[in-house]
């Protein structure tokens, strides 16, 4: 098993790891429902994208949005 030659300091480790941050998903409101959608995603509420209805809107695909 590969073992490190030297521990890594409290400094170093905090430097590699201030790229790890998340970032806030990307939400916007659907104009049609106003529910909040994905941008550039079809509405998972209503079906909606582009001002139209393009996949029937049903409770089997309706999923929490995570914002
Ligand atoms: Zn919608």
């Amino acid at each position: 098993m590969a073992v490190p030659k030297k521990k890594v300091s409290p400094s170093r480790r905090g430097m590699r790891r201030s790229h790890e941050a998340l970032t806030a998903e990307a939400y916007a409101d659907c104009p049609n429902c106003g529910e909040l959608k994905r941008p550039h995603h079809v509405c998972h509420s209503c079906g909606h994208y582009d001002g139209r209805e393009v996949v029937q809107a049903s409770d089997k695909q309706k999923i929490a949005v995570r914002v």
